[in-house]
């Protein structure tokens, strides 16, 4: 019996992804027989090895800075807990939401946006490098476990959401998930809410990181209009309270406020345009997933200020630069001297060089240095680097 799935179809919306009308998986297989297709592909992705890397990857500050700081594992879970909540409130299916988020940085290289910025440098002439179009190339190729098909061979709304931007170049070469881009349609609504629970995520959390590692200041943060609403609030409530305390007391208000907005702002645009199903959705000339005007203007004023403050401090400067010169050393070593692969690597590299020429060679380099985690990707620098580490 299907029970997870009849179970869970019982509080879905008509619009919502109903598991047992997906659009199916690369390779056919048969239906699961306790857990719904949406399911299975969460299961698949928390078992891959590209998940569990996650938790040595950073977002804006170096792994090995502290432990006190989100990894893009914590920030993984941080985003499937914000989107299941949403996709509750709004009847939208939660495993499928769940899945794209926990999936959505699986692509991510080492050392943040850094890492990726640099390496789509390297990769300039031989197609460049996207994080997005990785985390789709992580599950669809490069995680070699299952026995019948490559990848983890997920369904194609799980697909659909961690691809979340393409250029139309690539949108051709990808077939049926590619083609929204060349359409100008819309993605389904749990893949429309896995994106903007990840922006609420990932602002927040820098909030709280750049503040403990003393980078931002609460004095600071008291222009930013977001966060003085609630801090008011707090101040009102608690006079008296400070430090990290007072710091998570305003933090959890905003992520409520931000989730709050989205909830009723999505459900004024669904009863505006009335999507009888997903296929209704997709056909919409926008999402339906989107917060207020003026939501959106306050996230805009927050994320100006992120970026002048936290991410363009000297300090993260200096590490962010750092990580570049490891990233771009790596993948010039192995670009010059495929020979220093490891073994896997190397007969991947020239499977993909004999069909694809310099190109497959840079490809199958720069999979090897995105997979990486930060200190993965600094032990073997020092490997390859370091004069008195010969081993
Ligand atoms: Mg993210």
């Amino acid at each position: 019996m299907k029970g997870g799935a009849v179970e869970n179809n019982r509080h879905l919306a008509s619009y919502a992804a109903q598991p047992q009308a997906s659009r199916g998986r690369l390779v056919a297989e048969a239906v699961p027989q306790f857990r719904s297709e949406y399911q299975r592909d969460r299961d698949r992705i928390v078992h891959s090895a590209a998940f569990r890397r996650l938790e040595y990857k950073t977002q804006v500050f170096v792994n090995h800075e502290g432990d006190m700081f989100r990894t893009r594992l914590t920030h993984s879970i941080e985003v499937a807990q914000i989107g299941r909540s949403i996709a509750r409130a709004l009847q939208l299916n939660e495993d499928l939401t769940e899945a794209i988020a926990l999936a959505h940085d699986l692509g991510h290289t080492p050392f943040g946006h850094a890492g990726q910025d640099i390496l789509n440098e390297c990769m300039r002439d031989y197609g460049g490098f996207e994080h997005n179009l990785q985390s789709l190339w992580v599950v669809d190729e490069l995680e070699e476990k299952y026995a019948d098909f490559q990848g983890l061979n997920l369904t194609f709304e799980t697909r659909e959401g961690i691809l979340k931007h393409c250029n139309l170049d690539k949108a051709r070469q990808l077939g049926e998930v590619g083609q929204r881009f060349l359409l100008k349609t819309q993605p389904g609504l749990e893949a429309q809410l896995a994106n903007l629970a990840d922006e609420i995520a990932y602002n927040n959390h820098d909030v709280d990181d750049g503040l403990r590692a003393g980078l931002i200041s609460v004095e600071q943060l008291c222009e930013i209009k977001l966060f003085r609403r609630q801090y008011d609030v707090v101040k009102e409530f608690y006079p008296d309270i400070s430090g990290k305390r007072m710091v998570h007391e305003i933090i959890r208000r905003m992520i409520n406020d931000q989730v709050a907005d989205l909830i009723n702002n999505t459900k004024q645009n669904l009863s505006k345009h009335q999507p009888g199903l997903i296929v209704d959705v997709r056909g919409l000339p926008e999402p339906m997933v989107s917060f207020s005007t003026d939501m959106r203007d306050l996230n805009l004023q927050l994320k100006q200020f992120l970026r002048q403050q936290l991410y363009q401090h000297y300090r993260v400067q200096r590490m962010s630069n750092k990580a570049g010169r490891v990233i771009r050393n790596l993948f010039d070593a192995f670009m010059a001297e495929t020979k220093m692969l490891p073994p896997e690597q190397l007969h991947r590299c020239e499977r993909l060089e004999s069909r694809q020429g310099e190109e497959g060679r840079a490809r199958a380099v720069a999979d090897y240095v995105a997979g990486m985690t930060d200190r993965y990707a600094i032990v073997e620098h020092d490997r390859i680097f370091d004069p008195s580490a010969l081993t």
